[in-house]
Formats: structure tokens, sequence, C-alpha cells
């Protein structure tokens, strides 16, 4: 097993992504189901950040309790099915700072052509954790990781709601220290790269944009 990558187990979970998956559900669903994964995605995700004490007063005593600097997380959502995931991430660490990748790989020369990068410009001792619903074939994970690490985050964490075994080994061959955080690893890649069974294209269905 790949110590990289952690999938959610849970019946919750497993619910919410039946209902991702099914092609009756509504854009609107859509959304809202998205946003409830990336909430747990996170919450794996943010596991291990660093806390402080702090003492607060409960209306019967003194409490001891923890803080997170939330200044010291940037979430970086690729365009544009990742800003779908941007929502419940921030519901759970409301301070982070928001970073944009704008890319996509040119089919000819299957380079990455990044069009829009907009990032925090101090990136010193801050994690970035990067969102993009669906890990395929990991072209675009790689290059995504590799503009991020450009920034030097003190680390970098990828988060997807569905996997295939092709895009992780690719992430993870390609950079070993990313950790990998998805609700569901799926079968395989289609000739077209689509997730089998998977649930479609992620952007198109956040956005009612199918068909
Ligand atoms: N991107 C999608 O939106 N869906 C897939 O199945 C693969 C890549």
């Amino acid at each position: 097993m790949n110590d990289q990558l952690t999938v959610l187990s849970h019946p919750l979970v497993g619910h919410i992504m039946t209902e991702l998956r099914d092609q009756n559900t509504s854009p609107h669903q859509f959304r809202a189901l998205v946003r409830k994964l990336s909430m747990l995605l996170c919450y794996e995700a943010t596991r291990d950040l660093p806390t402080v004490e702090k003492q607060v007063i409960t209306p019967v005593a003194p409490a001891q309790g923890v803080m997170v600097d939330q200044s010291k997380l940037v979430f970086l959502p690729i365009l544009r099915a990742g800003l779908g995931m941007l929502d419940g991430a921030l519901e759970l660490v409301p301070d982070a700072s928001v970073g944009h990748l704008g890319m996509y790989r040119d089919e000819e020369t299957l380079t990455p052509v990044h069009y829009y990068t907009k990032l925090p410009p101090q990136f010193e001792g801050r994690g970035a954790i990067i969102l993009d619903p669906m890990l395929a074939t990991g072209g675009s994970a790689v290059d995504a990781v590799e503009k991020a690490a450009s920034y030097g985050p003190a680390w970098i964490k990828f988060l997807c709601i569905l996997s295939a075994p092709q895009g992780i080994e690719k992430l993870s061959k390609a950079y070993p220290d990313v950790k990998i955080y998805t609700a569901a690893v799926d079968q395989c890649l289609n000739d077209h790269g689509y997730i089998v069974p998977g649930l479609g294209d992620a952007g198109d269905r956040i956005f009612g944009t199918v068909g």
C-alpha cells in the first residue's frame, strides 16, 4: 500500500460518492456533495497541523485550549473544477489564503500551459494544499505540484474527490513527499482519459455545462 495515500474510508463517504456518481444528480446537488467531501478531505489533510496553546475563560472556569495558525495554510484550486472544492476547504479553515492555478496541457507538445497563476508572494513556513476533484492521468497534478513547489512552501498536499491508479502512481513517483488524500480510488481510465466508472467531467457537473 502506498503510504503517501489516504483514502477516506467511511460509510457516509461511500454514500456521498454514490450520489455524486449518479448521472441524475443535478449541478446544485453535485456542488453540495463536492463541498461536503472537500470538508472531510481537508479534515484529514490538516490532522498534523501544529497548534499553540491558548487559555480561555468559559462561563464556568478557565480552560486550556489550542489554536491553529490558519495563515500558515494556502489552498490552491486548479481551475476550473478545483474551485468546486474551495468552499468546503474554507469552511474548515476560513483564514487560509487562496492561490489560483489556471493551467492546461498543450495537446501537441504535452507541456503545461499556465494561463493564470495568482499565488501569495510569501510562502515561507506555509503549507500548500492543492485542490482538484479528479486525479486521472496525473499530468496536471504533477504540473500543479511543480508550479506550487517553485514558490517554496514548507510542504504540499494534494486533495481530490476521485482518483485512478495511474494518477496516484504518476504523482507519487514524481513527488514522493506529496501526500495524496482522496475519497475513492476507481478501476482505470478509458481511452479519453476519463476515470472509470468515475463521475464524468467534474467541472461540467459542478458548473452545469454538460452536453
Ligand atoms: N477529469 C474529469 O473531470 N473527469 C475524469 O474522469 C477525468 C478527468
